[in-house]
C-alpha cells in the first residue's frame, strides 16, 4: 500500500459516492483512501463471492480481482446474485466483472478465468491486501490459506451450508490459520444445500472484516470462529488457538 500518493486522492464524485460511509469517524477519508489503495482478491465468484465482490466494489476498494473458472448454470441463480438468467453459459468471472464495472466505475475490476491450483495460486494472489474465501471446497481453501500465510496476506474465511454459516479472519502471524482450525479437511457433501440469503449474510460479514483489516478499524474476528445457525437465528463465537504444530503457520513469527 502507498499512502499519501496523489494517485489515491478521492475525487469530488467519489467523496459524494462514499459520503454515507465517510461519515463514520473511524473510517473517514483516511480509511477510504486505504480502501482505494488496496487490491482485494475474491477467490470464487459463487454464492459467497458474488455478494462479497458486490459490496467490496460498492465500498470502493481500488482494485477487485475476481477468480473463477466455472460457467453459470441455472441452479446457481438462487444465490449467485451477480449472474442473471441471460448469463447462463458465460464465465462467472466475466459476468461478475461486467456488472461490477457498471456498479462503480472508480473501481478497477478484473475478471480472471482460472482454476486455482498449486502452480498458479501464488501469482493469482500476488500483491493482494486481502483475499476473500469464496470457495465451496476445502482443498482450494487450504491452497489459498497456505499461500496467504506464506505471503502474510489477510485471508477472510467463510463457509456455508443450508441456513448455517461460519467465518474466521486469518491474519498470518497474529492468529490461527485454516489448518489450525481444521488439521484435516472436513467431510464435504456435494452438491450441498444452500439458501442464497445465508451466503449473502456470511459474504457481507467477510466484506466488513476486509474493510476493518484494510482500513485498520475495529477488531477483526482473529482467533475466533463465528458460527451462525439460521434455523434459530443464533450467532456463537468459538475461540480457536494457534497450533504450534501447524504445518503451515506453526513456525511463522508473530506479526
Ligand atoms: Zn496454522
Amino acid at each position: 500500500m502507498r499512502t499519501n500518493s496523489p494517485e489515491f486522492d478521492l475525487t469530488s464524485e467519489e467523496l459524494e459516492l462514499y459520503d454515507r460511509q465517510l461519515r463514520m469517524p473511524s473510517l473517514g477519508i483516511k480509511g477510504q483512501r486505504k480502501l482505494k489503495e488496496s487490491l482485494a482478491v475474491v477467490a470464487g465468484i459463487g454464492g459467497l463471492g458474488c455478494p462479497a465482490s458486490l459490496y467490496l466494489t460498492a465500498a470502493g476498494f481500488g482494485r477487485v480481482k475476481l477468480i473463477d473458472n466455472d460457467v453459470i448454470e441455472l441452479s446457481n441463480l438462487n444465490r449467485q446474485v451477480l449472474h442473471w438468467h441471460h448469463d447462463i453459459g458465460r464465465f462467472k468471472a466475466k459476468s461478475a466483472e461486467d456488472k461490477l464495472r457498471r456498479l462503480n466505475p472508480f473501481v478497477k475490476v478484473m475478471g480472471i478465468v482460472a482454476k486455482i491450483d498449486e502452480k498458479n495460486v501464488e501469482s493469482l494472489i500476488e500483491g493482494a491486501d486481502v483475499v476473500i474465501d469464496g470457495q465451496d471446497n476445502y482443498k482450494t481453501r487450504f491452497l489459498l490459506n497456505d499461500a496467504c500465510v506464506r505471503h502474510r496476506i489477510p485471508f477472510i474465511h467463510a463457509a456455508v451450508q443450508g441456513v448455517n454459516g461460519q467465518l474466521m479472519t486469518i491474519i498470518p502471524g497474529k492468529g490461527p490459520c485454516l489448518r489450525c482450525l481444521f488439521p484435516s479437511p472436513p467431510i464435504e457433501t456435494k452438491p450441498f444445500p444452500i439458501v442464497g440469503a445465508t451466503s449473502a449474510l456470511m459474504a457481507a460479514l467477510q466484506v466488513l472484516e476486509a474493510i476493518k483489516v484494510v482500513a485498520k478499524i475495529g477488531t477483526p474476528m482473529i482467533g475466533k470462529l463465528l458460527l451462525f445457525e439460521g434455523e434459530d437465528t443464533r450467532f456463537e463465537e468459538v475461540p480457536i488457538m494457534r497450533n504450534p504444530e501447524c504445518p503451515v503457520c506453526g513456525k511463522l513469527e508473530e506479526a
